[in-house]
């Protein structure tokens, strides 16, 4: 079994991958829905899921791993105690991607950036470049799931544990409304 069928196995058994009608934080409806912290919520499979990032990076020099608020932060700090790196994340503020806490990259630092879930890339995008304006050195960027409709395309070194690619609808469109299944929110609110 190659990681990508061993992850996928983890988040069914785990009850991330969920079946119904949900309203996304795009907007868009889907019938399925990634409820990551169904696994960030069990250590030992975030450690092997963190094992893996771990080896395909291996050999690079990485002095610090950045994470997404909030999933991110869960991997990054694993990944980072793995290979024995400091570890920060990136938080939104006014609709700005940020350092806060005192968090602080320094000119050409080496970093790994990781993320838990992405749809569209645009976090990532805007965290990289937030790296970059710091004088980073990016070694990588790692995500656990892209759900994106196409794979996601960064201009750095990109490792997608796992290509889970979801149906949208949208709302006026959406075959689950015509059929009058209840919608349930779900994502975080902005
Ligand atoms: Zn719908």
């Amino acid at each position: 079994m190659d990681f990508q069928e061993k992850i996928k196995r983890w988040l069914e058994d785990c009850g991330a991958l969920l079946t119904g009608h949900f309203l996304l934080t795009s907007g868009l409806h889907s019938d399925k829905y990634v409820e990551k912290f169904r696994l960030l919520e069990q250590p030992e499979l975030v450690s092997a899921t963190c094992a893996e990032v771990v080896k395909r990076f291996e050999g690079e020099r990485i002095d610090a791993v950045l994470g997404l608020a909030v999933g991110g932060i869960v991997l990054a700090y694993e990944v980072a105690r793995q290979i024995g790196c400091r570890y920060m994340f990136a938080e939104t503020e006014n609709g700005q991607r940020v350092l806060r806490r005192g968090f602080e990259i320094n000119p050409n630092e080496k970093i790994l950036l990781v993320e838990d879930v992405v749809t569209t890339g645009g976090s990532v995008k805007v965290t990289l470049d937030l790296a970059l304006s710091k004088g980073a050195e990016i070694v990588g960027v790692a995500v656990l799931i892209d759900r994106g409709e196409k794979p996601l395309q960064l201009p750095v070194r990109t490792e997608v544990l796992l290509r889970l690619p979801l149906q949208t609808f949208q709302p006026e469109s959406c075959p689950l409304c015509l059929q009058g299944i209840p919608i349930e929110r779900r994502g975080s609110k902005r």
